[in-house]
């Protein structure tokens, strides 16, 4: 039979107690074993696990497919709203559990597995990881897809379908080292390729006015296809589904006859491997704009494909483009998409012969904006220069729309006096480049922040002089996280509690959780939460061996940082205070510390080299302080490499401690914050982006703040103290950098944190040295809430119950109403 034996226990426990219907595991057998044989050939006494895996897949989406035609034919029949979802990035991890959650047929497929001799957990793990994204922002995009698909709001997701996701990264001698990663190898069962739904994407070329009407005519210079793939998503209960379009760049010619017969085989295909390289691959930069041409072929790409397919949608339908913003809420998520306002303008324009006065309203009405940082570094602009040679037309649209809208400006009362180069979608001081979040800002009817601090700091700093001109257009909706993947999916054992405790329906309804807060004082509820937490740390542990090597002991204090690394998110503040830690556990070895088991994660953008040297660092202080005997049962420090998806489902409801350290008023938002805080980990943070939140909701002595605030942090960066004065005013800092500049954590290259500390030393930017005692005396505090279980499980228990509210499913009904002005199908129960 098939290939690997049942474990009986390993069976997650169903989050709701419906016994499963013999009637339907009979037909999910006939199901899996029919697809085994017809779609993938084979008989189920040869199925290797990964045919098993693609079998129930195929099966799983099978029964999407009838919920997704009625819900497209629906709202094509009742002539809906309906959102387009712009992303670069999603980064959707695995889906084979969470459709089955999502369908109710968790149970009823691990008992027809089972009855086919297979383990279902064992193969759900064979499934590759979606990484389509980097981090925040892409995980955000999934999260609403599937969020969407569960309140019943109708929309289509389009993004691009890279061949090679996000690099796994290895952990080599203590160093990241990238390798490609290639989750379409064995092909996508969940796709369905659309060839009908292809699009030329031209670029380059001449524009050219003809005399008459005004009219103008791009003749691009070069033209690729855009080809769609839909994957269904399907919402909570299976009532709904939504559908993630991806396109893929395919050649006009993929083969040019002419030179292969001269011999040239190269240049046979080169037309070929220049059009397949926009899909081939995502840019691995996170919070830093990649300036490649590539990169901006790639927004270009999805942009105009995404539109000519909703705009042709919408014309086939309704016959006129003037109805367009009652039927299309276009959300460009972070500037990348920011073109769509050009395209749209040239859609409506060069194709369906609009004026611009009356194109220029249905844009604006139809598109709205999210922003995800106000770094200045990170804010995308292009070239001009750029821009005019790869999209001529688009650019002449551009000057076109800055033309009007600073003219209105100048026009306005008061407008004499405005500084219109802070406004200028162009910035004429760095060498002409085109601000695309003024693009997005100003081509959109709402632009929206991902917290309340992040928005109110849009219309303090960046955003300021826009602000003033367009009062109102900035709201806030802070993001959220499907609850389905990062509750009922990743911790089944407090489901079940939670369930018990609150009611069942608190999957219809998470924020119906907030129930169990009257229960946090309750021994018993206290007891059981401790008991899952266990279990889940000792599964945790097993991988934290198979991955590093090193044992760690489940019951201590699991301290979890688990992120992009990266310098505003302090992983460097974490390891410097976890040598203090070391060395004060080392000078008074007889005190009663609390073991505590310091776990990071996260990978960095392939070019920057100081979130590299972090890495490093946190493996070499680990390789030191695993080894030291004097500490043994007190402190373990391991780096878990390659985090993804599926890691962070096994960790977070492995996580005492939820270390969201960044420098306040650099973190937009967070979600991995809200993930912790809903799995009843202790947030340590500052009071930063949602942390805030958090913080308001949870109540202050259930979360552990520190550090300087937003405000503190730019009073600091106008007035620098001199850090040798910080240094000398923290206690243990001195030493713990003489140590890491010394070389103690890397005797065999004693230099190799030289640059990295002196980089401190210089300019403490991200107040590393400024926040170092804060978060110390934070961490002393930790210490001591642990001491008194009863106060950290109520503590617990009180963060799960008010993190319902950071549900996706809040965050999807703010959009619908406030910006994109759709109806939810399905209201949250009253
Ligand atoms: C949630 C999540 C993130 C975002 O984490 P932050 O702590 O908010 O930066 C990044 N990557 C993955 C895989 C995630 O699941």
């Amino acid at each position: 039979m098939g290939f690997c034996r049942v474990n009986e226990t390993s069976l997650k426990a169903q989050a709701t107690g419906t016994p499963i219907s013999a009637g339907l595991v009979e037909q999910l057998k006939a199901e899996i074993v029919r697809k085994l044989a017809y779609s993938l050939g084979k008989n189920p006494t040869v199925a290797q696990a990964h045919d098993w895996l693609t079998a129930g897949i195929l099966a799983a989406r099978d029964h999407m497919v009838d919920v997704w035609h009625r819900t497209t034919r629906e709202s094509y029949e009742t002539g809906r709203k309906r959102v387009y979802y712009l992303s670069l990035e999603f980064l959707i991890g695995r889906s084979f559990a969470d459709a089955l959650n999502n369908l109710g047929l968790t149970g009823p497929m691990a008992q027809a597995m089972r009855e086919l001799g297979v383990d279902l957990n064992a193969i759900e793990t064979l499934e590759p990881d979606a990484a389509l994204g980097n981090g925040g922002l892409g995980r955000l995009a999934a999260c609403y897809m599937e969020a969407m698909a569960s309140t019943g709001v109708p929309a289509l997701g389009y993004g691009i379908r890279y061949d090679h996701g996000l690099f796994k990264q290895r952990i080599d001698g203590g160093k990241q080292v990238e390798v490609p990663e290639d989750w379409l190898s064995f092909r996508n069962p969940w796709e369905f390729e659309r060839r009908e739904s292809a699009y030329k994407i031209g670029f380059g070329g001449t524009v050219v006015s003809t005399d008459t009407a005004g009219e103008v005519v791009w003749t691009p210079g070069e033209t690729v296809f855009a080809v769609a793939y839909d994957t269904p998503i399907i919402g909570w209960r299976g009532r709904d589904a939504t559908t993630l379009r991806l396109w893929r760049a395919r050649a006009m010619h993929p083969l040019s006859l002419d030179a292969f017969n001269q011999g040239d085989l190269v240049g046979a295909v080169a037309e070929r491997n220049r059009a397949e390289a926009i899909s081939k691959v995502l840019y691995p930069n996170d919070s830093t704009p990649a300036g490649q041409e590539l990169r901006l072929r790639q927004e270009f790409f999805f942009t105009s494909a995404s539109l000519q397919d909703l705009v042709r949608r919408h014309y086939r339908q309704f016959g006129t483009l003037t109805t367009l913003p009652d039927k299309v809420a276009i959300q460009l998520n972070d500037t990348h998409p920011a073109l769509a306002v050009a395209e749209l303008m040239r859609l409506l324009i060069d194709q369906h012969g609009l004026q611009w006065e009356e194109a220029w309203p249905l844009t604006q009405a139809a598109i709205s904006y999210t922003n995800h940082t106000l770094l200045p570094e990170a804010l995308e602009t292009w070239p001009v220069a750029l821009m005019e040679r790869l999209l001529p037309r688009h650019m002449q649209i551009i000057f076109g729309i800055n033309a009007r809208f600073l003219d209105g400006v100048r026009r306005a009362p008061g407008g004499d006096t405005a500084d219109l180069s802070k406004l200028s979608i162009i910035d004429e001081s760095h060498g002409r480049r085109v601000r695309m979040a003024h693009l997005a800002f100003v081509g959109s009817h709402a632009v929206n922040g991902v917290s309340a601090l992040h928005s109110n700091l849009m219309q303090e700093t960046v955003f300021a002089p826009l602000n003033a001109i367009f009062p109102g257009r900035i709201t806030n909706v802070t993001n959220g996280i499907t609850p389905r993947r990062w509750l009922l999916g990743a911790n089944p054992g407090l489901t079940q509690l939670v369930s018990e405790v609150c009611g069942e329906d608190i999957s219809d309804d998470i924020e119906k959780i907030r129930g169990l807060a009257a229960h946090a004082g309750d021994a018993s509820v206290q007891e059981r939460a401790a008991a899952i937490r266990g279990e889940n740390k000792r599964k945790l542990a097993q991988i934290i061996r198979q991955e590093t090597g090193v044992v760690v002991d489940p019951s201590a204090l699991f301290d979890v940082q688990i992120k992009r690394i990266h310098e505003y998110k302090r992983q460097l503040l974490n390891i410097l205070e976890t040598i203090a830690l070391y060395d004060a556990m080392r000078s008074e070895p007889y005190r009663d510390w609390a073991p505590r088991l310091k776990i990071f994660a996260g990978k960095a953008a392939s070019n920057y080299g100081t979130a590299k040297s972090i890495i490093n660092l946190i493996n070499d202080v680990a390789a030191v302080v695993n080894n030291d005997i004097t500490t043994r049962d007190r402190l373990k420090v391991v780096f878990l490499p390659n985090y993804n998806v599926s890691l962070a489902e096994v960790i977070i409801p492995a996580a005492d401690l939820s270390e969201q350290i960044s420098t306040a008023g650099m973190e937009a938002s967070g979600t991995g914050n809200m993930k912790f805080a809903l799995n009843g980990a202790i947030t340590i943070g500052t009071l930063d982006g949602a942390n805030i939140e958090i913080g308001e909701r949870v109540g202050e002595k259930n979360i552990v703040i520190f550090g300087k605030t937003a405000e503190q942090v730019e009073e600091a960066r106008r007035n620098p103290r001199p850090t040798h004065e910080v240094i000398e005013a923290t206690p243990h800092l001195e030493g713990v950098l003489d140590a890491v500049a010394g070389g103690s954590y890397s005797p065999r290259e004693p230099g190799r944190y030289a640059g990295l500390v002196d980089g401190l030393r210089t300019n403490d930017w991200f107040m590393v040295l400024n926040d170092f005692e804060s978060y110390r005396l934070a961490q002393r505090r930790v210490d001591a809430l642990w001491a008194d279980q009863s106060t950290w499980w109520k503590m617990s228990l009180t963060n799960t119950a008010h993190c319902g509210w950071f549900s996706a499913d809040r965050a999807i009904r703010e959009y619908a109403e406030r910006i994109w002005h759709v109806p939810a199908g399905y209201a949250a129960k009253a």
